[in-house]
């Protein structure tokens, strides 16, 4: 039956929830009316719980399955991630009719009986797969200074760089470096929006209490992507005291986050000042000398799954010059190359890998269009491409337009003639006018200034 309550769920809530928080569950038994599930994380427990408890137990039972509650308890999935927190032990329940908070009973390994519910670590984001380069090297260095408790400490340490260049790596390896020389250490590793959902759910509980004492009782506390509470009052609030708090205690304390402090809208500056106290780095883009370490390490790793395969001279040089974007993307074309040269048996030449990678080297290549600006930023405020380049002067369709035209004027090369001529025919007035207006508009309206920088990044992306 799980199998069809699966498929009835993922029809119910989505592909990217399904994705997300169904398929982690690994369903255990039915015993005495309870439903019993394994969840890789008490995070993802107390998450499925709260948001999709009903709907499971709707659909087992609708499934003919005798259900009057469901409980999650955390075990790591196939052994292939483990979390962040020593032995623990956990229970939420959801019962019907009304779902019951998700208690978490905890007893951890040295008696104390606080619970320290970190993400999962990834095991391969270690040190030792961590290829070090000029864009990364200061970053790289600044890490093990922590992980090693060197004499100067940094604290904070601040992380920051575009996506897939290494942040969330580094992170992991200092908490696997410090699980292994401190055991003793508290170390706890999780996401600025999983520290949002947590306070939020203490909040709901009355459990705020216990919510500080938690984080406040670690001797360790990375927080990934922060620039996820900006804008988020009560949650940046409450980051800021644990920050405090920690930080007034000696605890080392790392954060992640997609830009520098300053540069974090809608992050209070007190809160800036405080993460610029320490020390702040960035991870560069990656450069060609980088870009082919890291391929070459990957095929050294490769090398134990795809036994005898080989790859011609030049291979990985092509992929280094040609495929600039993040390192996330340089890992999936090689182990797309890899697995495509397994089937089809044959050594790696390159012009296998041209064939086989079309679709991203083109990708990398792109650059983006007028045409292409014009599309999303239709799709996103619901209007029709046509009205693009058509008369249309009512402002649910001029506004948009100039805000097409403002992001074809950053984000491509065109001149404004150029841009004008594409959209049915205007002059280079109008564009240069529709310009200037949404620069203002930028300045002292959030929604604009949040709708550019989300489309920026999708047609950047
Ligand atoms: P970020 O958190 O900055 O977005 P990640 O840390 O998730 O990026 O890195 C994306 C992927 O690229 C991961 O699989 C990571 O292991 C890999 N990666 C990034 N930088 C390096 C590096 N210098 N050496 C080896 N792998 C790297
Ligand atoms: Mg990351």
């Amino acid at each position: 039956t799980w199998g069809r309550v699966q498929r009835d769920l993922l029809e119910a809530v989505g592909k990217n929830n399904y994705t997300t928080w169904i398929e982690p569950l690994e369903f255990n038994t039915v015993e005495n009316g309870v439903a019993r599930f394994h969840v890789p994380t008490t995070f993802i427990g107390n998450w499925v719980s709260r948001n999709f408890g009903q709907q499971i137990l709707m659909h087992l039972t609708r499934a003919g399955a005798e259900v009057e509650r469901i409980e999650f308890s955390v075990a790591p999935k196939n052994g292939a991630r483990k979390d962040a927190v020593s032995a623990k032990e956990f229970r939420t329940k959801t019962e019907a009719p009304a779902p019951a908070a998700p208690v978490v009973r905890t007893a951890s390994a040295n008696g104390s009986n606080i619970d320290l519910p970190g993400a999962p670590l990834d095991k391969r984001f270690t040190f030792d797969t961590f290829v070090v380069g000029k864009p990364n090297e200061l970053a790289h260095a600044a890490a093990r200074r922590v992980a090693e408790g060197g004499p100067v400490s940094f604290n904070p340490l601040f992380l920051y760089g575009g996506v897939g260049l290494g942040k969330t790596h580094l992170m992991h390896a200092i908490a696997w470096h410090l699980h292994r020389t401190r055991p003793d250490l508290r170390v706890m590793y999780l996401s600025a929006e999983q520290f949002m959902y947590r306070f939020v759910q203490a909040l709901r509980e009355n459990s705020s209490m216990q919510f500080k004492e938690m984080f406040r009782s670690v001797d360790v506390l990375m927080v990934d992507d922060v620039q996820f509470i900006a804008g988020k009052d009560s949650t940046q609030e409450e980051f800021f005291h644990t920050f405090n708090a920690l930080i007034d205690q000696h605890r080392q304390i790392v954060i992640s986050a997609d830009r520098a402090p300053v540069e974090i809208k809608k992050l209070e500056e007190r809160i800036a000042s405080r993460l610029q106290s320490g020390l702040v780095v960035d991870l560069h883009p990656t450069d060609y000398e980088l870009r082919l370490g890291i391929l070459q390490h990957k095929v050294e790793q490769y090398r134990e799954s795809y036994p005898g395969l080989k790859i011609q001279d030049g291979v990985l040089e092509f992929l280094a010059h040609r495929i600039s974007t993040n390192v996330r993307v340089l890992e999936g074309a090689l182990t797309k190359l890899f697995a495509f040269g397994s089937l089809v048996g044959r050594e790696i030449t390159l012009d296998l890998t041209q064939d086989c990678l079309a679709d991203v080297l083109r990708a990398s290549d792109r650059k983006v269009t007028v045409e292409e600006i014009q599309r999303k930023v239709s799709e996103h405020y619901n209007m029709r491409l046509s009205d693009m380049i058509g008369p249309k002067r009512h402002r649910t369709i001029a506004r948009p337009r100039q805000m097409a035209m403002y992001l074809s004027k950053k984000l491509t090369s065109r001149s404004l003639p150029e841009i004008g001529k594409r959209f049915g025919g205007r002059d280079h007035t109008t564009v240069m006018h529709a310009v200037k207006r949404i620069e203002e508009l930028k300045a002292v309206d959030n929604q604009i200034a949040e709708d550019l920088e989300l489309l920026r990044r999708m047609l950047e992306a």
